[in-house]
């Protein structure tokens, strides 16, 4: 069985919770603010701000940067629901720019379509560990006043022209045990603005600076010592890990180079892709799932319905055509992809997807 994903905790992982389990400070602590430190040092970013998940660290992104009742953020239709969630909890509306389909991020020429003067902030999502055309939306922000919040939860470590993602505004992260560190839950939002890393200090923590003071309405958000005890020893090797994940997506667009019907995923001209997953395009998806399921492979459909489609935003009224992302939902499978994979089982997925594509078609 080769698995779609698979969450590396090894003996120091182990060890680190041990530790801090034997030394009676459980909650956020000392392991929180040093996990805090490294995590910023390794993106590049003044402060960073630990959190109970990635959707959390989303949530308090907005509100640290003052998006409520009757704001309007742009985000992308194709991404994991929390995107477009974490909009909705703030009190604000979403509104969705189509993606650009070679690389599922969303189009800058998009988003420039859906600003009203109620658009408060873009939130970017650099779906599967590929950057977005982060130049192009820096400059709309720029020219429309607009904050840029990354949704980077599948990003750890992605860099465009050598810039760290997270280095355009405020960045969230997810430690979830799929993505490419993990810490169980939880999540970390970046900054360089020491004004809202403290407002994002005060709103994980029932708003309060000092104890029992509540300045502002917070929540508890709040990461375990347990959690970034994980965190620190997966930091330390997630570049490694980044690089394996490379490595397997580069010999598994060699392999599949040939095959009919399936497009391989596209790097952005200047990018370093994390490949959180590697996402290929294929008609004959059933097929192709068919033959992987046979041969013991795991796969994944990310994302088969677009969020502005699923039932709750559909409740909220939206009708949106936003054809680039529907047409990639029908289309898009992600295959094995992650560092522990062998050769050998890179070469049994690609072989899987050549030999579905190559059946000719019973009609
Ligand atoms: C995982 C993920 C999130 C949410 O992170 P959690 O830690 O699961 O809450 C948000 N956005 C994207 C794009 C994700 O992949």
């Amino acid at each position: 069985m080769i698995p779609i994903a698979k969450p590396l905790i090894g003996e120091e992982e182990k060890a680190a919770v041990l530790e801090v389990l034997g030394s009676g400070q459980l909650a956020q602590g000392r392991r929180v603010r040093e996990f805090e430190e490294r995590f910023a040092a390794w993106v590049g970013a003044r402060y960073a701000v630990a959190v109970s998940s990635g959707t959390t660290a989303l949530h308090v992104a907005l509100l640290a940067h003052g998006v409520g009742p009757g704001d309007e953020v742009i985000t992308t239709p194709f991404s994991f629901i929390a995107s477009a969630n974490c909009i909705v909890y703030a009190g604000a509306t979403p509104r969705f720019a189509d993606i650009e389909p070679e690389h599922y991020t969303i189009d800058p020429a998009a988003i420039e379509a859906q600003i009203t003067p109620r658009t408060r902030a873009i939130l970017p999502v650099h779906l599967f560990g590929q950057p977005c055309d982060m130049d192009a939306i820096a400059a709309i922000a720029e020219r429309h006043g607009l904050a840029i919040i990354e949704d980077a939860c599948q990003a750890h470590g992605a860099q465009l022209n050598g810039r760290p993602m997270g280095s355009w505004g405020t960045a969230c992260y997810s430690f979830y045990p799929t993505k490419n560190m993990t810490t169980g839950e939880g999540g970390m939002i970046t900054t360089d603005d020491p004004a809202l890393a403290e407002r994002m200090r005060m709103i994980r923590e029932h708003g309060m600076r000092q104890r029992y003071v509540h300045e502002t309405l917070g929540y508890n958000f709040r990461m375990t010592d347990m959690q970034a005890a994980i965190g620190l020893v997966q930091l330390r090797r997630v570049d490694g890990w980044n690089e394996q994940r490379r490595r397997n997506a580069a010999l598994l667009t060699a392999l599949l180079a040939d095959a009919a019907d399936v497009e391989t995923p596209k790097v952005r001209p200047g990018a370093l892709h994390v490949f959180h997953q590697y996402t290929v395009a294929v008609e004959s998806r059933d097929r192709v799932i068919a033959a992987l399921t046979e041969r013991g492979i795991g796969y994944g459909i990310y994302y088969p319905i677009p969020i502005h489609r699923q039932q709750v935003y559909q409740e909220r009224g939206y009708s949106d055509a936003l054809p680039a992302a529907e047409a990639a939902s029908a289309r898009v499978l992600s295959l094995p992809v992650h560092p522990v994979l062998t050769e050998a089982d890179v070469k049994a997925v690609a072989d899987a997807v050549i030999a579905a594509t190559r059946e000719p078609v019973l009609t």
